[in-house]
């Protein structure tokens, strides 16, 4: 029975590139390994894969009777419907450990680094398999993604090294130019629903008991935003009704400014001030310096709720 090796939910470049070639070491290892994805690809993930010669993983969001390897998280809230249905043969992955349980002893390699690339580059080298050319592109494409071109507070010397070598793996020569062209693909929000952007980068959270969904939008410049926060802010007003939530937070980050403005809708606006020492200006409160979710957000939402 072949095994689906899977990222999250909201599929994101990290996710689905983690996915093809993890895949792709397990296959040369002698597993029958397939890719998968949750969802609907966002516009920079299908220009990598695009870029680098890949056709679109196959859709599998329920896990009931199947075998799978997770990447790229390990919370309930993300994974496939029916996991508890699923056989998971190993989890690879780089975010704080979620409430994804086993009843079996599992491969689990967690580390504390930019992306889910750098981990599975190491396991291709850990299990002496060459990183083929077409592999090394998608790699690189991930960890630039998911570090912010290597700006990200997530961002460590592991990563760093890891993109140089794949960028000479994979040919490519400025790496910058390459982060830059994907990022453009990201701020393209032109015609585009306010409902897609929320849940473009979207992920939930089980906080203190609390369901809390915090998105993400990556953009070359805040004012590319300006018309689309109204709407977004009302879409997330919706969102949170519909699904239940306590909080629905949304990052909108300027990449080149270095910095968040977090829309917030909340049951309790004291957890934004818990959390970042600032209050709401209305809708929303900038966050200077703020990039990443998982170290710069996430902990201290979750401190705030507890
Ligand atoms: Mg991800
Ligand atoms: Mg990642
Ligand atoms: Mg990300």
């Amino acid at each position: 029975m072949a095994v689906y090796v899977v990222g999250h939910k909201s599929p994101d470049t990290d996710s689905v590139c983690s996915a093809i070639a993890y895949a792709e070491l397990k296959r040369k290892l002698g597993t029958e390994a397939i890719p998968a994805r949750q969802g609907e690809l966002n516009p920079e993930t299908k220009f990598v894969l695009e870029k680098f010669g890949f056709s679109e993983p196959e859709l599998l969001t329920d896990g009931a009777g199947k075998k799978v390897i997770l990447v790229d998280h390990s919370e309930v809230g993300q994974t496939l419907d029916n996991i508890d249905q699923a056989e998971i043969l190993e989890i690879i992955d780089h975010h704080k450990i979620g409430d994804i349980t086993t009843p079996n002893p599992i491969f689990f390699l967690n580390m504390p680094v930019g992306s889910t690339a750098t981990v599975v580059k190491k396991l291709y080298e850990e299990n002496g398999v060459e990183i083929p050319k077409n592999i090394a592109g998608i790699l690189l494409a991930s960890v630039l993604s998911d570090t912010v071109i290597l700006k990200s507070a997530t961002t460590t010397d592991t990563d760093v090294k890891a993109a140089e070598e794949l960028a000479k793996i994979a040919g490519v020569d400025d790496m910058q130019e390459l982060g830059m062209e994907m990022f453009k693909q990201k701020s393209d929000l032109a015609g585009k629903e306010p409902r897609e952007l929320l849940f473009r980068d979207f992920k939930d959270f089980n906080m203190s008991g609390n369901k809390v969904g915090i998105g993400q939008i990556e953009v070359v410049s805040l004012s590319l935003l300006d018309e689309f926060k109204d709407p977004l802010y009302e879409e997330m007003k919706k969102v949170k009704e519909e699904g239940d939530y306590h909080s629905i937070f949304l990052m909108l980050t300027d990449i080149i400014q270095e910095g968040t403005e977090l829309l917030s809708v909340t049951d309790d606006v004291s957890v934004v001030e818990k959390a970042f020492g600032k209050k709401l200006e209305g809708k929303s409160v900038w966050l200077p310096g703020v990039m990443s979710r998982k170290k710069q957000v996430v902990p201290f939402f979750e401190k705030a709720f507890a």
